[in-house]
């Protein structure tokens, strides 16, 4: 039991109550693992946040955030720039896809996504297309807290209660376990249903008033679940089709999850506009971006008087030195160790075969798998059964397991420097945790 006063912090997505009878603190980090405050290891087969994708505690990240915060540690963005901020935006370009050359960079996740649609918003109104202001999300999704990414939550527990915008539809979830159960990689089933109900909307709707469609390439908080095949290719035709802007949310997909730097280049589908986040910089100092098409921008700028900011909006810690610093000194751990590149290599094929040899395990009704990223989905059952994701998950926690539960789905993201005998280890201790509790 901590010490620690527990009162204060109001903690997000907490059940403080519960938290406070039953602390779950951890005091430090190497690796691929987390340290409790009792001093037991946790394998972290989470990344964190699906954010520290090049392992904890890199020492070459903490020695440039160090030198940076003693060179230069802040300095306004508004109207004035830094090195490190220029540097990384460059650097970045090296792994997007082709056409993307500009980022906005943000502080998180959530502001990406909210600035991403702003954007799009911007784009529509400057090339006189005033009239195109809603969007279409997808069911499961999860776009971050902020408006505008609560609007576009398909996730009821994440809209209820809040305010939101009503200018939104919302495509199918991706999720069929019942069509697509212990596929490997993409499903078979999924991109017909899909298209229906894209071409619904605009019926319904009028294409003339719809602004952009905004997905996340692989479903991740919605219970990590790949897009079935053609999906994303379908998804890009539609939107020309009927002239609508495609936003990729890439805040998990990006940085190597999927295989490749960015899951754009992976499904070899480009979008408009592509929020990203969390392992941008390894998960180190809080940093987003929003990726947007060199053409997107032009637009805005040939539209805007040369006199006046060119899109009105921004964050005091927009594009800090410090983060960048961190991004750049992440970047060089990317590229060096090929772990944008692993996840679809003999470590990818590890994982996959790891994970899907979970299937004989009680009450299993269905894996997934896509590059470093899997799920194990249990039957959900009767009522009174329905916590078992919980329960595995406090279970794996007191095994030394992180992973994380999404319903009665275990979600998991391992970080891309991963070992093979950690994989075994996270097997070990799933399995071991799974029929405890089963
Ligand atoms: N978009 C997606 C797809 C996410 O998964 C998340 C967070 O998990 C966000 C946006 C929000 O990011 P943040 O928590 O950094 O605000």
């Amino acid at each position: 039991m901590t010490d620690l006063n527990l009162e204060h912090w109001w903690q997000p997505f907490t059940n403080v109550r519960a938290f406070q009878k039953n602390p779950r603190i951890f005091t430090r980090a190497e690796g691929s693992f987390l340290f409790r405050e009792d001093g037991g290891d946790v394998l972290d087969i989470t990344a964190g946040l699906w954010c520290c994708n090049i392992g904890h505690a890199r020492k070459e990240v903490a020695d440039a955030v160090h030198a940076q915060l003693m060179e230069l540690d802040y300095a306004p963005p508004f109207q004035f720039g830094t090195p490190p901020a220029f540097q990384f935006a460059s650097r970045l370009m090296e792994h997007t896809p082709e056409g993307i050359n500009r980022i906005f960079f943000t502080n998180s996740g959530s502001e990406a996504v909210d600035t991403a649609l702003k954007i799009a918003h911007l784009y529509q109104f400057a090339r006189g297309k005033g009239s195109k202001t809603r969007f279409i999300s997808r069911e499961q999704g999860y776009h971050g807290v902020n408006v505008g990414g609560t609007s576009m939550q398909g996730l009821p527990t994440n809209r209820h209660g809040f305010p939101v915008l009503n200018e939104v539809d919302f495509l199918p979830g991706m999720l069929d376990i019942s069509r697509n159960a212990f596929s490997r990689g993409c499903p078979e089933h999924g991109t017909e249903r899909m298209a229906e109900a894209f071409e619904h909307i605009v019926a319904l709707r009028g294409a003339d008033s719809i602004c952009a469609v905004i997905i996340e390439p692989i479903s991740g908080a919605g219970g990590m679940v790949p897009p079935p095949r053609g999906y994303l290719q379908k998804v890009r035709e539609l939107c020309d089709k009927h002239d609508i802007l495609l936003i990729f949310d890439e805040v998990i997909t990006g940085f190597g999850r999927t295989g490749s730097a960015f899951a754009a280049t992976e499904f070899g589908v480009t979008p408009d506009i592509m929020t990203s986040a969390k392992a941008i910089n390894g998960g180190t100092v809080p940093m987003g971006g929003v990726f947007v098409k060199d053409s997107i921008q032009q637009t805005i700028f040939d539209h805007t008087p040369e006199t006046v900011p060119e899109f009105f909006h921004g964050n005091t810690y927009a594009g800090t030195p410090v983060a960048a610093a961190a991004g750049l000194a992440a970047l060089d751990i990317y590229e060096s160790e090929g772990l944008f590149t692993c996840a679809s290599g003999a470590k990818g094929e590890h994982w996959a075969n790891t994970l899907h040899a979970m299937k004989d395990l009680p009450s299993v009704i269905d894996i997934r798998n896509y590059g470093l990223l899997g799920a194990v989905s249990f039957d959900p059952g009767e009522a009174p059964a329905k916590s078992l994701g919980p329960k595995i998950h406090q279970r794996c926690y007191e095994n030394g397991l992180l992973c994380r539960a999404v319903g009665d789905h275990m979600v998991m993201s391992p970080p891309l420097s991963i070992t093979e005998s950690e994989i075994g280890l996270f097997a070990e201790r799933f399995r071991k945790s799974v029929l405890e509790v089963l």
